[in-house]
C-alpha cells in the first residue's frame, strides 16, 4: 500500500504543472462516488432500454440531448451516444460513412489527430491526406485541386474543429463550397470537435453544427468538460445510424455502439457537470479559460517569446523550449513547437510560474527560443 500512497502524493504533486495537455482540472464529482459500489452498464444502444436497471442510459439521454440542441442537431433525426473518448466518436462516424458510401474517398487534413489514421486503416477506406497551412487549417487549395481528380467518388471529409497541436478549425462553409462547385453531391461531413467543440458551439461561434452541414459531430469528455476517466460523445443523424445495428436477444438490445458493455458511471459525469454549471456556468468557464490563454500570450511575449494562438483557442503556441521545461510543465512538442493549453483551472498563477521557469533558462537556450515565421497576431 505504500506503493499506492507514495503514486498518489506524487500525482498531487505533479497535477499542479499539468498545462501541456488539454483536460479540464477544475472537476469535483465526488457527490459521484456512491455509484461506484455497483455493477453499472450502458450495454448497447442508449434509447433502448434493456431487461435489467442497472444502467444510466436516462441519464446518458439527457446529456446527449443537451448537446444535440447546442449543435442544432435536426429534432427528431438525431442518436448518439457516450463513448469512450474522441477517438471511438471519430471510428463510429467513419463507420457510418463507410456504410454510406462504400466507395467513398475520406479527405482529411495533415494536421488531424493520429488516431484517424488508424481508424481509416482499420476500416479499410481509401484516404487523402490535404496539407495545411501553417496555422494547422486545411489548405483548402489543395483540397480543391485533390477533389478535383476524385470527383466521380463520394466524398468523406474528416474536418478538424481544433486540432491536436494548433487549435485550428477547418471551415465547413468553405468545403461545402468546393463540393458544390465539383457538384459532389453524396458528400458526409464528420467533425472531429475533441477539444473545442464543446465551448465554441456555447459561444455561438461553431460554425460547424448540424445546421451548418456536419452529418456527425464527435468530441472527448475529459477535455473540456473534465473528468478523473476518459469518455467521449459522438452525434449523429438518426437516419444515417438506421442503417446499422441489429438486434441481439441476449442483452434485449440493439448493437449500434462500437463496444458492448459501456461505461455507465461517465455518462453521468456529464449529465451531473451539464445540471452544475448549467449552459451559463459553462460559457463563463469557457470565457474565464479564453481570458487565461489571452494573458498566457501577452506574458509569454513580454520576455521575448513568440507565443501565439488561433482565434477563440485556448492552445497557446511557441517554439519548443528546453527538454527540462518541457519535462517540468508536461509539454506536448511536435516539430519545433510547443504548446500549452489553458483548460479551465488553469489559473494565472500557474501561467506565473511557468513564465518565471522560463525566463530563468540560461540565456543561450532562451536565445534557441526563436521567433518562428508564421506568427498570427
Ligand atoms: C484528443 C483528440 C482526439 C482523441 O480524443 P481521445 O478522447 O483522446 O480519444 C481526437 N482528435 C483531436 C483533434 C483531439 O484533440
Amino acid at each position: 500500500m505504500d506503493q499506492l500512497a507514495s503514486f498518489i502524493a506524487k500525482t498531487k504533486k505533479r497535477s499542479t504543472h499539468f498545462i501541456g495537455y488539454p483536460g479540464a482540472v477544475d472537476f469535483d464529482y465526488s457527490e459521484l462516488f456512491e455509484l461506484f459500489k455497483y455493477s453499472l452498464n450502458n450495454v448497447g444502444d442508449p434509447f433502448v432500454d434493456s431487461h435489467t436497471d442497472m444502467h444510466t442510459r436516462n441519464f446518458e439521454r439527457e446529456a446527449l440531448s443537451f448537446y444535440a440542441d447546442l449543435f442544432n442537431a435536426p429534432k427528431d433525426n438525431w442518436w448518439g451516444y457516450v463513448t469512450t473518448g474522441g477517438t471511438e466518436g471519430n471510428l463510429y462516424s467513419l463507420y457510418l460513412a463507410r456504410e454510406l458510401y462504400p466507395n467513398g474517398m475520406v479527405y482529411y487534413s495533415e494536421s488531424t489527430h493520429y488516431s484517424v489514421q488508424k481508424n481509416i486503416h482499420l476500416l479499410g477506406m481509401e484516404s487523402i491526406v490535404i496539407r495545411a497551412r501553417d496555422n494547422g487549417e486545411m489548405d483548402y487549395d489543395d483540397l480543391r485541386e485533390t477533389m478535383q481528380f476524385h470527383r466521380q467518388q463520394p466524398a468523406i471529409i474528416l474536418a478538424n474543429i481544433g486540432t491536436t497541436m494548433t487549435e485550428a478549425k477547418d471551415n465547413i462553409t468553405e468545403i461545402r463550397s468546393i463540393l458544390k462547385k465539383f457538384a459532389i453531391k453524396q458528400h458526409y461531413i464528420h467533425c472531429d470537435a475533441a477539444l473545442a467543440g464543446p465551448y465554441l458551439a456555447l459561444m455561438g461561434r461553431g460554425g460547424f453544427d448540424f445546421s451548418q452541414g456536419a452529418d456527425s459531430i464527435a468530441f472527448s469528455g475529459h477535455k473540456f468538460i473534465g473528468s478523473p476517466v476518459p469518455f467521449g460523445v459522438v452525434l449523429v443523424k438518426k437516419s444515417h445510424k438506421d442503417r446499422i445495428g441489429r438486434s441481439i436477444p441476449y442483452i434485449g438490445n440493439l448493437d449500434t455502439t462500437i463496444t458492448g458493455s459501456r461505461n455507465a458511471i461517465t455518462p453521468v459525469f456529464l449529465w451531473y457537470a451539464i445540471k452544475k454549471m448549467g449552459r451559463d456556468g459553462m460559457l463563463q468557464r469557457a470565457m474565464d479559460a479564453l481570458d487565461t490563454a489571452a494573458y498566457a500570450v501577452e506574458q509569454l511575449r513580454a520576455i521575448g517569446v513568440e507565443a501565439w494562438r488561433n482565434e477563440n483557442a485556448l492552445t497557446v503556441v511557441f517554439p519548443q523550449p528546453s527538454e527540462k521545461i518541457c519535462h517540468k510543465w508536461q509539454l506536448a512538442t511536435d516539430g519545433a513547437i510547443s504548446h500549452l493549453i489553458c483548460m479551465p483551472g488553469v489559473t494565472r498563477g500557474h501561467i506565473d510560474a511557468f513564465i518565471k521557469d522560463l525566463g530563468n533558462e540560461p540565456a543561450q537556450l532562451l536565445s534557441q527560443i526563436r521567433p518562428i515565421d508564421f506568427v498570427l497576431n
